[in-house]
């Protein structure tokens, strides 16, 4: 055991866990592995709830291993830190992601995009380095190695900051690295949830001028109002879909339900590239001919690297976006989780552990 011996024993911690594909949380003890010299113990204080808690939760990707405690967006305070951490010091105030680990030497580690290491050890449901499975932010504190933290700027609300940390750098990610983060593009985001909400937020912030793309005129007034967005389309209209024709650099597609590429390829310019990140069950149809038309693309994007992830918070910071939360009890996680199926929140729960999870 190569972690763990600097401090000795383990840490004990309680939080909510799944135990059955039920996907229903309950009060759960378990130990946290001791904290090693590279590693920070931090007290959570908030937690957002993301949409791969509940696919965990209920198995429905088919590799949980139960009991298990999710939360992937975490934000607490950092209350002990290993002879060789240098990046933080007690009190710091400090983010976890979907990410705690990676074997920090392959191609993608070394250019720090660590989020594609063949070798990811996830925040929760992954077997970690001291044998034990890692779990989630559900729960009274978490020890991580001190890469695999960042810092939230000053300016930031820690519980609106929560969801960056999984939904925002999942949007943030693809705007840069497919260069849509330059002002004057026009970019259309499909899908107005927990992703969609922060894509229209980040993409205004860099300059674009952003539509929102939905299957529910509803939301129109939400979209352009409240978030910002400059128009808006809905995706079941041919009117307004042959107007909007050839019409945009690039597009974030953020659902997770099966839906046609046709007409989105079909809103591109020439060039232009679709990025999805949400991520449907089944395989969709690909039409390629009009991909070959105008030498368009097709890309996936997941989450990104640390140092991007520091990145972006700074520029959220710098540019005040956060979230838009609903902030619940530890108490309510099974509500919010019925609600959340039901896309009945907007746009992300976040649940306030330090107040509401008593050991
Ligand atoms: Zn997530
Ligand atoms: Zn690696």
């Amino acid at each position: 055991m190569t972690k763990g011996t600097e401090a000795g024993i383990p840490k004990k911690a309680v939080g909510w866990a799944a135990s059955d594909t039920s996907g229903v949380y309950a009060p759960f003890h378990f130990t946290r592995r001791a904290n090693g010299e590279k590693d920070v113990t931090i007290k959570i204080l908030f937690c957002g709830i993301c949409h791969s808690d509940l696919h965990t939760a209920k198995n429905d990707w088919g590799f949980t291993t139960y009991p298990v405690v999710t939360g992937h967006e975490i934000v607490g305070e950092v209350t002990e830190v290993g002879g060789k951490v240098g990046k933080f010091a007690v009190g710091d105030k400090v983010g976890v992601g979907c990410l705690v680990g990676s074997c920090r030497s392959c191609e993608s580690c070394k250019v720090d995009a660590e989020n594609y290491c063949p070798k990811p050890i996830f925040t929760y449901n992954s077997p970690d380095v001291d044998g034990t499975r890692t779990q989630g932010g559900y729960s009274d504190i978490v020890v991580v190695d001190e890469h695999f933290v960042v810092r939230i700027p000053q300016g930031l609300p820690l519980d609106a900051a929560a969801p960056l940390l999984c939904a925002g750098i999942t949007v943030y990610s693809p705007l840069k690295y497919f260069g849509l983060a330059e002002p004057g593009l026009h970019v259309g985001v499909v899908g107005l949830g927990g992703l969609g909400h922060v894509a229209v937020k980040f993409a205004k912030a860099f300059g674009a001028k952003v539509t929102v793309i939905s299957t529910s005129p509803a939301k129109k007034q939400e979209a352009v109002d409240r978030l910002g967005a400059d128009s808006f389309l809905v995706s079941r209209d041919p009117e307004q879909l042959k107007e909007a024709t050839g019409s945009m650099d690039g597009i974030i597609d953020t659902v997770s339900a099966e839906h046609p590429l046709l007409p989105l390829l079909g809103l591109l310019k020439s060039h232009g590239k679709i990025i999805m990140v949400g991520a449907p069950e089944k395989p969709l149809q690909l039409p390629v001919f009009p991909l070959l038309a105008g030498r368009k693309t097709v890309a996936g994007s997941c989450i990104g690297g640390m140092k991007e992830t520091q990145e972006m918070l700074d520029f959220a910071a710098k540019h005040g976006i956060k979230a838009d939360i609903e902030v619940i009890p530890i108490d309510y996680v099974n509500t919010a989780m019925e609600r959340l199926a039901k896309a009945d929140v907007r746009y992300r729960f976040v649940i306030d552990i330090a107040n509401t999870l008593k050991a």
